[in-house]
């Protein structure tokens, strides 16, 4: 604590002072310096509460996660059971746990015909930790050790400790820290990037395709027998919700196909019910063979993520033998894996996937194009419960604002200040709302969003 007396604070202010020992994740400190955070004192449904009684739209479901909603009772309920039955347990020395076998069988229920095996961690980054040292081994116990470059995408996210940064495409990221050796990057679908870009026409399908030909044209370079994996989540979430050209993925399918390189869908952030299916794999039908899970496989609850195994490389791992010489303290701690277990119930049980598929998601996505209509927005893009808003200087001409005019941002403290809660990734603006989002909420947003577009232009003009 400061020095300072917290008699005649308010509770904000109290949490606002002791919050200056806290070092923030992705923030510059000296931000909060001239403006603490906004506190977060509790949530229900959609709506979050702050320390000053404002009620705001969270059309970020937290971070990408709370899929569910806040304070459902029946997950509030599973982890309270299980830390009273048995806090915590490991799955190191032929010992499981009822939360973590049952978990894993849940998933291999719901997750691809060709998939029945997990691997747990606790996050989203220790899951492509864990990938790369799959797809390591997977390579090392068919005697081809030299296939070990892991080919990713620019401006991907796949986490942030040092490996799941580098297999990230995220340029500041890696100014940071530099990335480790055998990952290489090619360019990302970005449609509306590469034509402002360009200028002039450039089909969209045809880009597609060769944005994925760049892929085929980097493992050539490499030689294939050095190229061990193409990781991507199916639709880039972090970089700004890049929905790919529909030429894109079948053609990237066959290219790991023809090249016999392992596919891995990073299913952080399109896992759960976020474009409507169970997994972004279904919805494009990549039938990878790794898929990295974490966020809403508990809802943000507690953390938990994993790696989907496909069959084909679990009776490698047995057939060949040896021990996996990898695993976390917490892999399948049993509270979280009740949770999860909980939330994947819950989900069934409201039938949230259809729901979402027949009505929430289209109603979005209608209404989504309607704010594409504003001067502002350039392009619109989204599936499912997902969607971004492109910030434009000249939207019939295709210009960008300069980067320093930070349109992205300043929209996004418009946003906070009318109690909405949009995320900015440089100049769009990202939408990935709970799965349990009602009409009525819909409109709430759209009627904000539509007042702090105005807001942000009048005050960049
Ligand atoms: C968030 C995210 C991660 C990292 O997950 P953490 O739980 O934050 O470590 C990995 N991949 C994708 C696609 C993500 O969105």
């Amino acid at each position: 604590m400061n020095q300072t007396s917290t008699a005649n604070m308010s509770s904000t202010e109290m949490w606002q002072s002791m919050d200056g020992h806290h070092l923030h994740p992705f923030t510059n400190p000296n931000d909060l310096l001239q403006k603490p955070p906004r506190i977060i004192e509790s949530a229900r449904g959609v709506y979050l509460t702050d320390s000053e009684g404002n009620e705001l739209l969270d059309m970020m479901a937290g971070l990408w996660c709370v899929n569910m909603g806040y304070g459902q009772q029946d997950i509030i309920d599973a982890a309270t059971a299980q830390i009273n039955q048995l806090p915590y347990y490991n799955a190191f020395f032929k010992t499981s746990t009822p939360p973590a076998a049952e978990l894993s069988a849940l998933l291999a229920e719901i997750s691809p015909a060709h998939m029945h095996h997990a691997f747990f961690t606790s996050s989203g980054s220790e899951a492509n930790d864990t990938v790369l040292r799959l797809v390591w081994r997977y390579w090392d116990l068919l005697g081809k050790p030299e296939k070990r470059v892991v080919i990713s995408r620019k401006n991907a996210y796949h986490g942030s400790t040092i490996a799941a940064s580098s297999l990230g495409g995220m340029a500041d990221m890696h100014a940071q820290g530099g990335i480790i050796p055998d990952i290489v990057h090619v360019d990302e679908p970005n449609w509306f990037a590469r034509r402002c870009e360009l200028g002039g026409d450039l089909d969209r399908e045809e880009f597609g395709r060769q944005v994925a030909q760049s892929l085929a044209d980097k493992i050539e370079e490499l030689g294939v027998d050095k190229v061990a994996a193409f990781i991507a989540e199916p639709i880039q979430g972090a970089g700004g919700v890049i929905v790919p050209p529909d030429s894109y993925w079948p053609e990237v399918k066959k290219i790991c196909r023809h090249y016999g390189i392992l596919l891995v869908a990073d299913e952080v952030i399109c896992g759960f019910g976020r474009t409507g299916e169970w997994f972004g794999t279904n919805y494009y039908d990549l039938k990878p063979d790794l898929m990295p899970i974490a966020k809403g496989l508990s809802s943000g609850y507690l953390p938990i993520g994993g790696v989907i195994v496909a069959d084909h490389i679990m009776e490698v791992l047995i057939s060949q033998g040896g021990e996996f010489n990898h695993g976390y303290t917490y892999s399948g701690h049993p509270v979280c894996a009740a949770v999860a277990i909980a939330n994947l119930k819950l989900m069934i049980r409201e039938n949230i996937l259809q729901t979402v598929r027949e009505s929430t998601a289209p109603y979005l996505q209608s209404r989504l194009r309607e704010l594409g209509e504003h001067p502002l927005v350039g392009e619109v893009r989204g599936v499912g419960m997902f969607g971004a808003l492109e910030l434009v200087k000249d939207k019939d001409n295709y210009i960008k604002f300069h980067k320093d005019t930070g349109a992205g941002i300043i929209c996004r403290e418009f946003c906070f200040e009318n109690n909405l809660v949009m995320r900015a990734v440089g100049d769009s603006m990202i939408i990935s709302p709970p799965l349990i989002l009602q009409q009525a909420d819909i409109d709430v947003f759209v009627e904000r969003a539509w007042k702090c577009l105005d807001l942000t232009q009048k005050a960049i003009a």
